[in-house]
């Protein structure tokens, strides 16, 4: 992977060399930092680079702040607006992922939230397909079980809960499966390692609640928008058993870095037919039009640099 090339860092843009912080970083030895990653796309015939639902990404960010105890007098908008800074002295002109993080800047021991500095940092880097199967993806189901929102709330993208996506990323990937899907303590699906979940059953797009230990996705969002409108679908959300992705006709994947991924196998059971279904296809062609840009009715979701 490319490194960045600057880096917004303690109230600049510096070189990405310059942003550094020491070991004894509390967000280092305690996970205690949240961060976003948004996506920026870039489209050859226009020329331009364009940064999907920043403002939605930020307005999350923020929130995940909150639940830190992190105080900013950032809003969305000035978020925004220090990345088109970045970006602009970046010139990327590629396809790009964007990294706001915020954490506990302090160099000193001791296990808490309050007193301590907060600090943000946003930089962007290179970025491609995340998952190399996306259309025939192949997921297990973990055993290592979602993080609940009394012990690690998943609705904020804290540092220290990723470890929970890893180890379950980890054992998928070591076991020769592109993806791990995660159930809640008591068994529900919750979402992806890094991504939320959708099936179908008999021509209805079913996703967990956002009380299910998930991430309030941008992309499900977007995904349950394009659905209603675009595709005429109904769109539940509602708990989902283990063994209804045995018999649903598709299973989605939907997430920044994951985009509209469609997942063909579960634990070695075809999903439907087995292939890609059409659900899927129509939506991932209309998301990758949006995102770049190429459809006017969303326009408002595409920040050009
Ligand atoms: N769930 C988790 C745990 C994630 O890390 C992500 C990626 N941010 C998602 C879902 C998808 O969220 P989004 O569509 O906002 O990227």
């Amino acid at each position: 992977m490319e490194l960045p090339k600057h880096a917004f860092f303690l109230g600049k843009i510096v070189p990405y060399s310059e942003a550094k912080v020491g070991v004894a970083t509390h967000a280092f030895n305690y996970g205690t930092a949240v961060f976003g990653g948004l996506r920026g796309y870039w489209n050859e015939e226009k020329k331009k680079l364009f940064v999907f639902r920043p403002m939605d990404h930020y307005r999350r960010f923020l929130n995940s702040c909150r639940i830190l105890c992190m105080e900013f007098d950032h809003t969305p908008e000035s978020l925004t607006q220090l990345t088109l800074e970045l970006l602009r002295k970046d010139n990327y002109q590629q396809n790009i992922y964007i990294r706001p993080l915020a954490y506990k800047a302090d160099e000193q021991i001791g296990v808490r939230l309050h007193d301590l500095t907060d600090e943000l940092t946003i930089f962007a880097m290179p970025f491609g397909q995340y998952i190399k199967n996306d259309t025939s993806a192949h997921v297990t189901i973990s055993s290592w079980r979602r993080i609940d929102d009394n012990m690690i709330p998943a609705r904020s993208k804290i540092s220290g809960a990723y470890v929970n996506s890893a180890l379950a990323k980890t054992d998928a990937a070591r076991a020769g499966f592109d993806e791990a899907l995660v159930l809640t303590q008591d068994g529900h699906l919750s979402e992806g390692s890094a991504m939320n979940l959708f099936i179908v059953r008999d021509n209805v797009l079913i996703t967990p609640p956002v009380t299910e230990n998930i991430l309030e996705g941008i992309t499900r969002r977007t995904v349950i928008e394009l659905a209603k409108n675009e595709l005429k679908l109904a769109v539940v959300e509602r708990p989902i058993d283990r063994t209804e992705i045995y018999i649903c006709d598709e299973l989605i994947l939907t997430g920044t870095a994951a985009q509209v991924t469609a997942v063909s196998r579960v634990d070695h059971r075809p999903v439907g037919s087995g292939e890609m279904g059409p659900i899927a296809e129509t939506l991932r062609k209309l998301f990758y039009d949006v995102v770049r840009g190429n459809n006017p009715k969303y326009a408002h979701w595409n920040l050009a640099v």
